[in-house]
């Protein structure tokens, strides 16, 4: 065994308010947890302008800011939070294993995996330039609905999620369009038909997105096409929101973890942080495909800490922590 592999209590992979609150509790648990914060520091948060929905910010925070703050919080009571991303795991034994950047080895006692989901977007050039400048652009209904009252919507996609992100929408908006890419929608039929049933949104079937259109600063429309008869036309609006579904950050643990069929870790016990691997937690949107908030995430990251704090304890189990010459 290498000398440079390092044994901890517990390893967060992932920095989102789930891996972040998961680090609070830890350490103040005295777990000594180190957190690795992997590609996108602060997570999906980060791609957020304000954040009104998570209590105890009653005039709002921006999800960046919000992001720093539980950062200096989670470091406040020590942890190690340290850049770099996990490319390789190996729960097959008693100590968990992690490789980060392909090279560094980290033997873990516990590993709560914090590692989200992105929501998947067109890849338009135009649809990434709205949503780097936060300009109208949003995969978040719930996060983002609020800032287009009695305003022209558009939201794209055809499942359970478009449909409830649409019907959100439309108490808000006063107008939604909804884009679905073929004749029929792949969402359950009973929320496809409130979505039809509601006055104020209009759906276009057969129909895609050209180009996002705006000011250079914000949107002011979309351009759409009929995939049937070539149509081209412009809708005014100032939000476009994109709800074609979500991918969670999962794929290094397949070989390990029970996943479901789109890659969502699976809890064995519900209502826990457990997955089906003894010592290996699982908190935020990498297990949960229905609520996908911050405040959820950061209530489950709360729990993973403290499910891994009674399997330690329930072990006994005496640590060496950070011990380079750990063999
Ligand atoms: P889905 O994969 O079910 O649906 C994605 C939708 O986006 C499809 O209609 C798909 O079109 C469309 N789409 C994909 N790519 C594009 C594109 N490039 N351009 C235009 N449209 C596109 O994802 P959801 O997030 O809706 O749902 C995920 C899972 O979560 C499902 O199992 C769903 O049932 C569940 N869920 C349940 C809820 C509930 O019960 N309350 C709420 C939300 C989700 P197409 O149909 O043509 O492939």
């Amino acid at each position: 065994m290498s000398d440079t592999i390092e044994r901890v209590k517990c390893l967060i992979i992932g920095s989102g308010p789930a891996g972040y609150t998961a680090a609070i509790y830890a350490a103040r648990a005295n777990m000594a947890p180190v957190l690795y914060q992997g590609e996108q520091p602060g997570g999906q948060l980060t791609t957020t302008n304000d954040v009104e929905n998570f209590p105890g910010y009653p005039d709002g925070i921006t999800g960046p800011e919000m992001m720093i703050q539980l950062q200096k919080q989670a470091e406040r009571f020590g942890t190690d939070v340290r850049h770099g991303w996990i490319t390789k795991v190996d729960f097959s034994g008693p100590i968990h294993k992690v490789w980060v950047n392909g090279e560094k080895e980290i033997h873990a006692d516990t590993i709560i995996i914090s590692t989200g989901a992105s929501a998947k977007y067109l890849g338009l050039p135009s649809e990434q330039k709205y949503l780097q400048l936060g300009g109208g652009v949003s995969a978040c209904a719930v996060c983002d609905g609020f800032f287009y009252r009695n305003q022209e919507t558009v939201i794209v996609g055809a499942g359970d999620s478009a449909c409830e992100e649409a019907h959100y929408l439309s108490k808000l908006c006063k107008k939604v369009t909804m884009l679905v890419r073929r004749d029929e929608f792949r969402a359950s039929k009973i929320m496809a038909e409130r979505v039809k049933n509601t006055e104020n949104i209009e759906i276009l079937y057969n129909t895609e997105t050209e180009e996002v259109l705006g000011d250079g600063q914000v949107v002011t429309g979309v351009k759409v096409r009929n995939n049937v008869t070539g149509d081209i036309h412009e809708i005014p609006a100032t939000g476009f929101f994109v709800a074609i579904g979500h991918k969670p950050n999962t794929d290094i643990f397949k070989d390990y973890l029970d996943l479901d069929e789109t890659g969502y870790i699976i809890n064995a016990q519900p209502g826990t942080s457990k997955t089906n691997v003894e010592g290996v937690f699982v908190s935020g949107d990498a297990a949960d495909h229905v609520y996908r908030q911050a405040i959820t995430a950061a209530g489950t990251g709360c729990m993973a800490a403290l499910d891994a704090e009674r399997y330690l304890a329930a072990k006994d189990a005496t640590f060496e922590v950070s011990t380079p010459t750990y063999n």
